[in-house]
């Protein structure tokens, strides 16, 4: 059986992989990517943070990119009931990035993957990993399987796990930890898009308020195509249900007057995904020999657009922190990787919590301008995923009370 060595394995190659290889590779370690799937590939999670754009940036991500002219996202807009609120990143509290992209995951993780093979990174395609055994030293054995069914071994000093819903080290070493989240759905695909309005409202990505626990999503790209899904109560989104799973997501778009009448006379342009719960979490974020950064480790709900935005920020910081502790420095795991990841992950996970109990709701359409422009800056912070700034009380420990005090607010105006 044939053996590697390496410094660095990185398990899958989606935006979180692909963001460690980048600074591994530039920090000049020896490498190897591990991906099970030959990209392009369709993956969802296509409505990115400008946050995330520092992580692109800083892995060297940016300039190819561009060249692909995606759809500029320049804030975050709601729909209900036929009222409309936006929250325009230009507007915002913390100083930063103010758009990003609209991208289908196809496309953008090819050119992440292709832009690292460019500079030389090794990244084994339909290539899966199997099995991983650590020894005494944290040093660890990883095997892999080819599509065609060879095996091989990999010997690396640092594993870093960022094989998404694979979530290979949480399986083998058994990391899993229940989220205590209700079993939210989710249905969704891709759909031509004729009847998209003109200008910036057509171009804009749309997050629709159906019922206080199920809203959908339409995500315009570029080439005039569009994502549209479905999220939330089993209840309703099953109340629709068809064995055949495009139908079921045509039975959604027609249920809710917003999609009924922009897709009319649209048509699917692939076949329609259904996931009967998404979100996971994990007992630990790192160990000896290993860390597990993107949706690997933890994954809330889609509703805020988060996921990528973490994906790259723990893919980013994890990898500076293996390339530390390669280098003999000490590293603080707890403090500077988990405590930091878990500052915006709870942040969010108030976010969330409110989102669903319907408290976002009220508070995102509050119509008296004068008062809403105190706070509204400081959310739309939190929408463009600035959620390490403690300075916006809407981040920092006193998020829960800056919430609450506007929600009381905005019942006795
Ligand atoms: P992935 O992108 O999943 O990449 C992991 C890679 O690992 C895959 O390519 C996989 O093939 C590979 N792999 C798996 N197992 C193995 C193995 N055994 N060996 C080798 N390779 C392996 N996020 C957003 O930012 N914006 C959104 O609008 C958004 N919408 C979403 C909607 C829904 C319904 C859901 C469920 C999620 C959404 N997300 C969104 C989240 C987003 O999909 C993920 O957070 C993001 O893709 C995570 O990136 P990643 O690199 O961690 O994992």
């Amino acid at each position: 059986m044939k053996q590697e060595e390496v410094d660095i394995l990185i398990i899958g190659a989606g935006p979180s992989g692909a963001v460690s290889a980048a600074i591994a590779h530039k920090a000049g370690y020896k490498i190897k990517v591990v991906e099970k799937q030959k990209f392009p590939r369709f993956v969802i999670g296509e409505s990115l943070l400008p946050k995330c754009m520092e992580q692109l940036e800083e892995a060297g991500f940016l300039e190819a990119l561009k060249k692909e002219k995606y759809q500029i996202k320049r804030g975050v807009r709601f729909t209900r009931n036929g009222e409309t609120t936006f929250f325009n990143f230009t507007d915002q509290y913390t100083a930063g990035w103010n758009w990003t992209w609209q991208v289908p995951r196809a496309s953008f993780d090819k050119v992440m993957t292709d832009e690292l093979e460019r500079r030389g990174v090794d990244i084994a395609f339909e290539t899966e990993v199997v099995d991983v055994q650590m020894d005494d030293n944290a040093i660890s054995t990883t095997t892999i399987r080819t599509k065609q069914g060879l095996e091989s071994t990999v010997q690396a000093k640092y594993i870093i796990d960022a094989s998404g819903y694979g979530r290979v080290l949480p399986r083998l070493f058994e990391l899993d930890e229940p989220t205590g989240d209700p079993p939210r759905r989710a249905i969704y695909g891709h759909y031509s898009d004729s009847r998209r309005p003109g200008g910036e409202l057509g171009e804009q990505a749309t997050f629709l308020i159906h019922k206080k626990d199920v809203w959908a999503w339409v995500i315009p790209f570029s080439n005039g195509d569009s994502s549209v899904g479905f999220v939330g109560d089993p209840g309703y989104l099953d109340g629709h249900y068809d064995e055949d799973v495009n139908i079921h997501l045509r039975n959604l778009i027609d249920s809710v007057p917003y999609t009924r009448n922009r897709y009319i006379d649209n048509h699917p342009l692939n076949d329609a995904h259904y996931m009967k719960a998404f979100s996971v979490m994990t007992t630990q974020r790192w160990g000896p020999g290993f860390v597990i950064t993107g949706n690997s480790s933890d994954f809330i709900d889609p509703v805020f657009s988060s996921g990528v935005t973490f994906a790259t920020e723990s893919g980013l910081l994890a990898a500076k922190l293996v390339c530390r502790s390669l280098n003999g420095e000490k590293v603080d795991w707890d403090k500077e990787y988990v405590d930091y990841m878990n500052q915006g992950v709870e942040t969010f996970r108030t976010y969330v919590d409110h989102w669903y109990d319907g408290t976002l709701h009220d508070i995102f359409f509050y119509t008296d301008n004068v008062f809403k422009e105190r706070f509204k800056q400081q959310i739309c912070s939190v929408l463009a995923g600035y959620v390490w700034d403690m300075s916006n009380p809407f981040v920092n420990k006193k998020r829960e009370r800056a919430l609450a005090s506007v929600s009381k607010l905005i019942k006795i105006y």
